[in-house]
């Protein structure tokens, strides 16, 4: 009986390891990407990766990614010199929503999307920390391949509200560089056009919303803090994306409260 019980779910462990690897391995990928493209490097190609100080190139055994970094104690085999924490928290951020949206969509369109829509945030959130830049390559392509799935699987209407979303995210972000003069960039509407092609309308509404309250809830008390000024650039990107996997995660719970408000139906993300 138990022996049974226990077979039945091996299949579902090997889907769970198997999602969280792959998240480590895209969460890698996506760092080295952001690094180089951050640096001005070309990203694509042969280019090995190396040791940030000591330069030597890294055997494959150094690279498997989250393992390496936890068996080699976050330091370099040749030179010591203490890697940078962020390939750790990149394959472990990836890694874990990976896994996360492969539990909440399954092995379904929708998981595609949500990956796109989770590992493009990653990477522009990536480079936006490291030097307040989003790039129009690595924001628009989001939104092309969200509108392309939602119009393979949903037909023209979900491809209608996917950019309904990228003119909803791109238009608000728009309105508030105009009034705020600079409070955000022409990057951060680039992001949000290509999670609102991802997202839809009412997916890219709750983003925006939950992007802004996050952002809220960490920056004001920094504001009151005095740890930063109003001056200072504060990356907005990440709390952009995060507020989009929030709502992967929880928005069809919200929609359907609000839906319930609104008197309609709701089902993401094809309609
Ligand atoms: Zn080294």
């Amino acid at each position: 009986m138990n022996d049974l019980l226990l077979s039945s779910q091996i299949p579902g462990v090997i889907a769970i390891l198997t999602a969280l690897f792959s998240g480590a391995c895209a969460g890698s990928f996506i760092n080295a990407t952001a690094m180089r493209a951050a640096r001005g490097r070309k990203w694509w190609g042969s280019e090995r990766s190396c040791c940030d100080k000591c330069g030597r190139t890294l055997s494959a055994a150094d690279l498997v990614p989250i393992f390496s970094f936890i068996f080699l104690r976050g330091k370099c085999r040749y030179c010591g010199n203490e890697i940078a924490r962020r390939h750790f928290a990149a394959e472990a951020v990836s890694s874990v929503l990976t896994c996360g949206l492969f539990i909440r969509w399954g092995l379904s369109p929708a998981l595609v999307l949500s990956l796109a829509a989770l590992w493009f945030g990653l990477f522009n959130s990536l480079t936006d920390i490291e030097n307040g830049f989003i790039y129009d390559w690595g924001a628009i392509p989001l939104g092309l391949i969200g509108i392309a799935l939602r119009l393979a699987y949903g037909g023209r209407p979900a491809a209608l509200d996917g950019v309904y979303g990228a003119a909803l995210g791109f238009g608000v972000i728009a309105v508030i560089i105009l009034i705020s003069r600079g409070g955000m960039g022409w990057g951060d509407a680039v992001l949000m056009l290509g999670i609102g092609g991802a997202m839809g309308l009412r997916y890219c509404a709750l983003s925006l919303y939950a992007g802004f309250f996050a952002g809220g809830i960490v920056i004001l008390p920094l504001l009151i803090m005095k740890r930063v000024t109003r001056k200072d650039a504060v990356p907005l990107g990440p709390f952009l994306a995060a507020g989009s996997v929030f709502v992967l995660f929880t928005g069809s719970f919200l929609v359907r409260h609000l839906a319930a408000l609104l008197g309609r139906d709701a089902g993401w993300p094809w309609m």
